[in-house]
C-alpha cells in the first residue's frame, strides 16, 4: 500500500560510524522489542516509511530522522522521531514538573516507569499541539503511539537538523543586529507561549531552540507546565534567566529579567 520500504534493520549501518560503542549502546537500547513494534506498525500505516539514524541520542530520549511518503505520487517529507527511554533514573527528576500539574492527575504511578514514559511523551504531543497551533515555530506533531512521539522535521532537505541556537553560526558585520533581532523575537515567542498557549517551557535555553535562517524554533517541551501549575512562575523565572544570559553572553543590551517578567506575564 505505501512505497517505502522497511529498513528498521539499516538503522545501525546509518548510523555515524564515527559514534563510539557506549554511544552506540544507548541508541541501540532504546530500539527495543516493543519501540520496533510500533514503529513497523507507523510504517504500515504509512505515518513514517523509513527510519534512519540518530539525530540525537540523550539522556531521556533518542531523536531519530526519518522520511515518510504521504501518498504515492506525493513526494518524500522528513520526519523527526522522538523515542523516549523506559528505564531510565533522570525520570525521577521530573517529579517536580508532574506535581501539581493537573494533567498529570490520574494515571501517575511514580512506581511505574513505563507508565511514566508515556505520559511524559503524552505531554510533549499536547504541549507541541498547541504551541504549533498558536503558530509559535516548533516541530509540527503528527502522532504519538506510547513512547513514541512522530514530529515534523527541523532541517534542510539533505536531512541535516537545523542546528542549536547554542551552535548557530551567527557571524559576519550583521551579527549583533541579528542577535538583537533573535533575542526579541524569543521575547515574544515567550509571550505567546504564556499569554496564548498558557504553557510554561520550563526547560528553555539555548539548547532547545533550533535556529535556521533568522527564524528561532521552540523543542523539547515535554516538561513543560500550565500556567497555574503551583512552580509555573519560578520555572518561568529560569527560563528568562538561562536565555537572557545567554543573549547577554553574546554581547545583546538586553531587558532585565524583571521587566521581561512583567511583559511576558501581563
Ligand atoms: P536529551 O535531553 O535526553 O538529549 P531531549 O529530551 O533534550 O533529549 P530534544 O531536546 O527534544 O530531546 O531533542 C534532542 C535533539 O534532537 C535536539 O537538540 C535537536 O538537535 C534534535 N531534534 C529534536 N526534535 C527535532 C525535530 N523535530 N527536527 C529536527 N531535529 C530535532
Ligand atoms: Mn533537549
Amino acid at each position: 500500500k505505501h512505497a517505502g520500504k522497511i529498513r528498521l534493520d539499516d538503522v545501525k549501518e546509518n548510523q555515524d560510524r564515527e559514534k563510539d560503542k557506549a554511544d552506540r549502546a544507548t541508541s541501540e537500547q532504546v530500539l527495543d522489542q516493543r519501540t520496533r513494534m510500533i514503529l513497523y506498525q507507523m510504517i504500515n500505516r504509512g505515518v513514517v516509511s523509513e527510519v534512519h539514524g540518530a539525530i540525537s541520542t540523550g539522556k531521556e530520549a533518542n531523536v531519530y530522522g526519518a522520511v515518510a511518503y504521504p501518498d504515492l505520487h506525493g513526494a518524500a517529507v522528513q520526519r523527526a522521531v522522538k523515542v523516549y527511554k523506559t528505564a531510565i533514573l533522570s525520570f525521577k527528576d521530573r517529579e517536580r514538573y508532574i506535581t501539581g500539574e493537573h494533567r498529570f492527575k490520574s494515571g501517575a504511578d511514580k512506581g511505574n516507569n513505563r507508565k511514566m514514559v508515556k505520559l511524559w511523551a503524552e505531554k510533549e504531543f499536547r504541549n507541541l499541539r498547541r504551541i504549533h497551533s498558536a503558530a509559535i515555530p516548533c516541530p509540527e506533531p503528527i502522532q504519538l503511539k506510547l513512547h513514541v512521539l512522530v514530529m515534523g522535521f527541523l532541517g534542510d532537505r539533505k536531512g541535516y537538523a537545523y542546528p542549536r541556537l547554542r551552535d548557530a553560526a551567527i557571524g559576519g558585520d550583521d551579527a549583533d543586529q541579528l542577535w538583537r533581532q533573535l533575542y526579541i523575537q524569543l521575547l515574544g515567542i515567550m509571550r505567546r507561549l504564556y499569554q496564548i498557549c498558557r504553557l510554561v517551557h520550563a526547560d528553555l535555553s539555548e539548547y532547545n531552540i533550533l535556529y535556521n535562517d533568522k527564524q528561532l524554533y521552540i523543542i523539547d517541551v515535554s516538561q513543560s507546565v500550565e500556567h497555574d501549575h503551583p512552580r509555573s512562575l519560578e520555572f518561568l523565572r529560569m527560563d528568562i534567566k538561562n536565555t537572557g544570559d545567554f543573549f547577554r553572553r553574546q554581547g545583546v543590551d538586553t531587558l532585565s529579567d524583571r521587566t521581561v517578567f512583567d511583559f511576558i506575564i501581563q
